[in-house]
């Protein structure tokens, strides 16, 4: 019987069992595969990259490299095999994705504390447990985590909006305001006038899409649809939508202008804006041809794109604790029967860890270094709870602690998943207006606050 049962071996599961493995734990991985696919892996090695086998920029000033430094740093499993399996990928990291995933296995499965067992789990076992079933969660299990959550509390689609560094948006053309004056001046309005809203109409339309997935059943997209999407359906709905401009004046004419574009605050410090109502399908460099094109955002840096995909998710803003445990415990026998919804388990008042960690793209994360992220996070934190160590957790000015910080002091309901980028992270205590001189510092930080963390987590 191991200590440690983790549900999932694909790149967080795989990092969690590598981590308590190599600080002495006994580890169970389930993996449903190669009997049981999800419908985007085709092989039953563990770490399969489903799509790109790019592992993104090597660049300090970039949230991506600075992410990868870190789990180098902490000795990732996923890095290792990063480096023996790197291809010619210019400024980026690309691997040969069988080579990756092979050298994932093969250390995994020659490990002396670690059992593979190849077994779809519809439940979540007794025993401390990390759950990394990822963005294709089988439908039995998904269903005991709608059951034991709720409902409400797991998403299936992703439908982002893209998020613009403040630092790049024209402030000469954008104004604050709330529509009526309500609730302070929380948005940042981009005003547009008949001619503006023609032109970025037509190349919103016309823009190249990235093309449904068999599995992604474009009908479920309704809720969330995508803003080209509704475009399609006539040339003023968008302007009746997300970009309507009623109870907006503009102050420089005081006029309410022919539509507008809402940016929201993604954190306290204003560095970060979102477009709101902007979930897209456009390519990426589609998005920043067509939304450059909005006055205000024409040299607009995105520190992420749009996208509407299928991905399960938790709402881990209600659900998840900050060392990554659920917020349930199982109900006391005599409960169970009686209880809404038939589960075993109940939501817990407090803040107390229950068994059940949540790693990978499940816990609200987007991205495999962010996935392998909370992995390696999900690995150090299980193996230190079971051979009676205290928790010790990462800054918040790392990568590592800002991701968890996102995940779980977010908007409940309105929850969308984040990758890494420098908008999460906290704003250095003295600004930097050089933007490159900025990054570098932030970076340095979180590579000083991380290495303390690495000494201490062992
Ligand atoms: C189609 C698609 C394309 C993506 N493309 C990219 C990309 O290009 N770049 C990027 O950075 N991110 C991408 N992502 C997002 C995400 O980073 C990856 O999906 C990543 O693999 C997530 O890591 P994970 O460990 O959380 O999940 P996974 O790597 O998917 O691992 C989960 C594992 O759990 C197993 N499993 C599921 N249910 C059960 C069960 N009940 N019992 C036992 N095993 C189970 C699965 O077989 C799988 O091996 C993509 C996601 C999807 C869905």
């Amino acid at each position: 019987m191991s200590d440690l049962i983790v549900i999932g071996g694909g790149l967080a599961g795989s990092e969690a069992a590598y981590q308590a493995a190599k600080r002495g734990i006994s580890v169970a991985i389930y993996e449903m595969r190669p009997a049981r696919q999800t419908e985007a892996h085709k092989t039953g090695l563990l770490g399969e990259l489903v799509c790109s086998n790019s592992l993104r920029s090597e660049s300090l000033s970039n949230g991506h490299g600075l992410l990868k430094r870190e789990l180098s740093t902490a000795g990732s499993l996923v890095m290792e095999a990063a480096m023996a399996s790197q291809i010619p990928g210019g400024s980026a990291l690309a691997v040969d994705r069988e080579r990756f995933a092979a050298y994932i296995t093969g250390r995994l499965t020659m490990h002396p504390l670690i059992t593979i067992i190849r077994s779809e789990l519809d439940c979540v076992p007794d025993g401390v447990c990390i759950l990394a079933t990822g963005p294709l969660t089988s439908p039995a299990l998904s269903g005991w985590l709608m059951d034991t959550l709720g409902a409400g509390h797991l998403y299936f689609y992703d439908a982002i909006a893209p998020i613009i560094d403040a630092t790049s948006i024209d402030y000469e053309k954008v104004f604050f305001a709330s529509r009526y004056g309500k609730g302070g001046d929380d948005y940042l309005n981009c005003p547009m006038n008949e001619r503006e809203y023609g032109i970025f109409y037509d190349a919103l339309v016309e823009a190249d899409k990235v093309m449904a997935r068999d599995f992604e059943d474009e009908r479920v997209f309704e809720g969330c649809m995508p803003l080209e999407a509704m475009a399609l359906r006539g040339r003023d709905t968008i302007r009746f939508g997300p970009l309507k401009p009623v109870g907006l004046r503009d102050p420089r004419t005081g006029k309410e202008p022919f539509a507008v574009v809402q940016l929201r605050p993604e954190n306290e410090d204003k560095t970060a804006f979102n477009m709101v109502g902007f979930q897209t399908r456009l390519r990426q460099p589609g998005q920043k041809m067509v939304f450059g094109l909005i006055p205000g955002l024409e040299k607009a840096e995105f520190l992420r794109y749009g996208s509407v995909h299928r991905n399960t998710f938790i709402d881990s803003p209600k659900v998840l604790n900050d060392d990554l445990t659920l917020k349930i415990n199982r109900k006391a026998d005599g409960m169970k029967n009686g209880s809404e919804n038939g589960s075993e388990y109940e939501m817990q008042v407090g803040k107390t860890s229950g068994n059940i960690y949540v790693a990978g793209q499940l816990s609200g994360v987007e991205g495999y270094l962010e996935s392998t992220a909370m992995g390696l996070l999900a690995g150090i934190y299980a193996s230190r709870r079971l051979r009676g160590l205290p928790l010790v957790t990462p800054s918040e000015n790392t990568c590592h602690g800002a991701l968890v910080r996102y995940i779980t002091t977010g908007k409940s309901g309105s929850f969308q998943p984040s990758n890494i980028n420098f908008g999460i992270l906290p704003p250095l205590e003295k600004n930097i207006r050089d933007k490159a001189k900025k990054k570098l510092a932030m970076a340095e930080r979180a590579l000083r606050q991380w290495e303390m963390f690495v000494e201490r987590a062992d």
